[in-house]
């Protein structure tokens, strides 16, 4: 059996200076009224402005290259905002995608056309991307989906149907996946392929699926004879699925698969310590050792991505264990600290638990759902 092993990772003085620096500024942003803490903030909480400011800051592609206007600075950097901003629930659901996986997925496969279109605005916090993977018959097995795109003069006709779309209203366009080659079934993964559909262009309507309590979220989208010019292919046609898998890990390790209730999890230890509940304090400390050994394998990992490590496996771990506890935290707070949900409350804890309530189902699914996690894992600890 195969042993994971992921280093213990130390952040450095600078890099806890830079902590410091960030967790100031969005404290004295919260402060000032920008934004008020929700949980699940990186899927759903949607606010242009506070994108540009962060874009201002230099925090949206701050690894990507200087010429773009990044600043070439680490991941670990990277991974501090992330964790900062979650942990304050600020509202960064706009940028999300394009700063975690649409930027550097255009800066490794992308034309410099594309690269000089698109990536400095995705740093000013100006530019919204969608996924567009999941198909009404194909999740967990994406092999299967059915949107296709046939050659036509100048570019691909695009016919088909996305669901569950993460901000496809908000977004401008949406990294789509789709069959340019049919399906041969002993070479699944092959004949797919990757374009940047313009979510403006005629022939696409967006419709959403709303939460149980009616909030919009996510979204179906229909393609019809949709037009994407050559230009807009990502990488090679045919390796859409080769390219698509290469971020993977790091959508599967970040954070946001950890500390999607963080800001319950604060308010409801504050509460606990003015009701000096020590009884509900031990309970609540738990949750925070269960927390720490989850940070500090996604850090573990994180550093290991620095190094361009092949690190699915333990990714597969990270999200599995992670968005559970995530779940789980909901679960263990409502009962130390019971009050009646209310999405509309002005206090904040009840608003923050019901939040971490209503949004909890999707935490194990959404990335790949925890079955087909542990299939990775199961298969990649005894196999290889
Ligand atoms: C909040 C949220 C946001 C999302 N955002 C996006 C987005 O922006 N873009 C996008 O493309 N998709 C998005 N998704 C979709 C998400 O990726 C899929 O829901 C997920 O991959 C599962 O696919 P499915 O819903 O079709 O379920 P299915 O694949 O039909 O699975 C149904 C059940 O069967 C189990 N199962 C399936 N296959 C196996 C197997 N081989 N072994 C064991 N068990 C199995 C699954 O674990 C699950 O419990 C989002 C989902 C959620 C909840």
């Amino acid at each position: 059996m195969r042993q994971l092993q992921l280093p213990a990772f130390e952040f450095t003085e600078k890099q806890k200076e830079f902590r410091r620096f960030v967790r100031s500024f969005l404290k004295e942003e919260k402060a000032k009224g920008t934004f008020e803490t929700h949980a699940d903030s990186w899927l759903s909480g949607y606010n242009a402005e506070f994108s540009k400011k962060l874009g201002q800051q230099g925090w949206i592609g701050i690894t990507f290259p200087k010429k773009y206007g990044g600043q070439a600075r680490s991941s670990i950097d990277r991974y501090i905002i992330t964790e900062e901003l979650l942990a304050i629930g600020a509202p960064v659901a706009s940028h999300w995608f394009a700063d975690r996986q649409t930027g550097p997925l255009l800066l490794k496969f992308g034309t410099d056309e594309q690269k000089d279109f698109f990536i400095p605005q995705i740093i000013k916090g100006e530019c919204y991307f969608s996924i567009g993977l999941s198909e009404p018959n194909s999740g967990s097995d994406l092999a299967s989906l059915k949107t296709s795109a046939k050659k036509v003069d100048g570019g691909w006709l695009v016919n088909g149907m996305k669901t569950w779309t993460s901000g496809a209203h908000h977004s401008h366009y949406m990294i789509t996946l789709c069959r340019t080659a049919q399906l041969d079934p002993n070479k699944r993964h092959h004949g797919m392929s990757q374009l940047i559909v313009d979510l403006k262009s005629e022939g696409v309507s967006i419709r959403p699926i709303q939460y149980l309590k009616g909030e919009h979220h996510f979204n179906e989208v229909f393609l019809e004879n949709v037009f994407v010019p050559d230009n807009r292919v990502v990488g090679k046609i045919g390796d859409g699925w080769s390219q698509g898998m290469t971020e993977l890990a790091f959508e599967r390790s970040g954070p946001e698969r950890i500390l999607s209730t963080f800001p319950l999890l604060e308010t409801a230890i504050n509460l606990l310590k003015e009701k000096r509940d020590h009884q509900g304090l031990m309970e609540a400390s738990k949750l925070v050792s269960r927390m720490w050994y989850l940070r500090n394998m996604s850090a573990g990992i994180a550093a290991l991505l620095e190094e361009k490590k092949d690190v699915n496996l333990a990714a597969a771990l990270v999200k599995d264990l992670g968005t559970n506890f995530e779940q789980h935290v909901a679960e263990v707070i409502r009962l130390l600290l019971p009050t009646l949900p209310d999405k509309q409350s002005t206090d904040e804890y009840t608003r923050l638990l019901t939040e971490s309530i209503l949004h909890g189902p999707g935490f194990t699914l959404r990335g790949g759902t925890t079955e087909i996690m542990r299939g990775i894992v199961a298969k990649g600890v005894v196999y290889a």
